[in-house]
């Protein structure tokens, strides 16, 4: 089968033919159909997470059940699913308190040199690795597509939809009428603004550098937005809101954003950290406002996904037109034009790419 192969940071995908195991017990084997461009793969590229090489990444994807491994009961062949990237035990303390996104036993479910390049064994990303004609999971990961959700938005489900609904819906359960800023408005930062507008958040304040990306924010359900690039942001936040907001999502993945979301909360706010800030970066805050402000700051992992109870409600209010998935899909690509999609990323010229087999 084809596969998008990484050789090393900021080397250029390379498309080769590479094997793929029979599924085992518990693994089920999925024809791709989608697998979405996210911004998380391009940390590994750039060298800002690292994973061994040569490798293929990937991890937002949707695809057609081929084939099931002996012990195989949630799925069969010709389901549609959605692949969630984290693989989860059921069983473990972090699993029965229903936080099954922090599974203990995630790494030993994970298949180990199961995908061969030129013979030799290599790892899979996340479990799956998406940029792949086919994809060997477990079959936790696997979420049934219902027939009229088409497999590109089945397949965002699976990471940018999830990730920003749930961080607002799930990681800190955001009450009516709150007020939100959520710095970025990629592919991420858009599901966190259409997620406090589920939420029924009273502003939601979307801060970006890019007037395209405050546009589509405005699409999504963001009341105001603030462009950083022309003056600050926080005393622009702080403006709209006359003293700050109840919450501040970071959807970037840089410290000194986060920091920034400090600085725009008000007293008793709450910063939430949903992006990727890289390996060694650390955030730095005033101790004070701990104590004397009651601020508090939180990770957000996956939305919190529970993904089998999640993700099918998900995809039920895009059904229903209550979340928008098939806006958020800028462009379409096929496996050998991934360098493309990414240098399109790169470049913020896109909400989201899908590449399509
Ligand atoms: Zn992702
Ligand atoms: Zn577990």
């Amino acid at each position: 089968m084809k596969a998008a192969v990484m050789y090393g940071i900021n080397q250029p995908l390379v498309l080769e033919d590479i094997e793929i195991d029979e599924p085992q017990h518990g693994e089920v084997l999925i024809k791709t159909a989608a697998s979405g461009v996210c911004h998380s793969d391009l940390h590994f590229m750039e060298g800002s997470y690292r994973y061994p090489v040569p490798t293929v990444l990937g991890h937002e994807s949707a695809g057609v059940v081929e084939k099931v491994g002996p012990g195989v009961t949630r799925v069969k062949p010709g389901d549609r699913v959605v692949v969630a990237f984290v693989t989860s035990c059921g069983a473990c303390d972090y699993c029965v308190v229903g936080k099954p996104y922090l599974c203990g036993n995630s790494a030993a479910l994970s298949r180990m040199g199961r995908i061969k390049l030129k013979g030799q064994p290599i790892p899979q990303f996340s479990n799956m690795s998406a940029f792949a004609e086919y994809q060997l999971v477990h079959q936790n990961a696997c979420v049934i597509v219902p027939d009229d959700v088409p497999m590109e938005v089945a397949a965002l489900v699976g990471c940018s939809v999830m990730t920003g609904v749930g961080a607002v819906t799930n990681t800190m359960k955001v009450p009516v009428g709150s007020t939100v800023a959520v710095v970025g408005a990629g592919g991420v930062g858009l599901n966190i603004i259409q997620g406090a507008k589920l939420a029924g958040a009273s502003r939601i304040i979307a801060v970006d550098l890019l007037e395209n990306k405050l546009a589509a924010a405005r699409e999504f359900g963001a009341t105001d937005v603030v462009d950083a690039s022309k003056g600050d942001a926080i005393q622009q936040v702080q403006g709209i809101t006359g003293g700050g907001v109840d919450y501040a999502f970071e959807a970037i993945g840089l410290a000194k954003t986060a920091e920034q979301c400090w600085a725009m909360t008000k007293r008793g706010g709450k910063a939430v950290v949903v992006g990727m800030i890289p390996i060694g970066a650390s955030v730095s805050l005033p101790g004070p406002d701990f104590i004397f402000a009651e601020k508090s700051i939180h990770g957000s992992f996956y939305g919190s996904t529970r993904q089998t109870y999640d993700m099918p409600w998900l995809m039920e209010l895009y059904r229903q037109k209550r979340l928008k998935i098939d806006e958020l899909i800028s462009r379409r690509y096929t496996l050998d034009q991934i360098n493309e999609a990414y240098a399109a990323l790169k470049n913020g010229e896109v909400n989201r790419s899908v590449i399509t087999f």
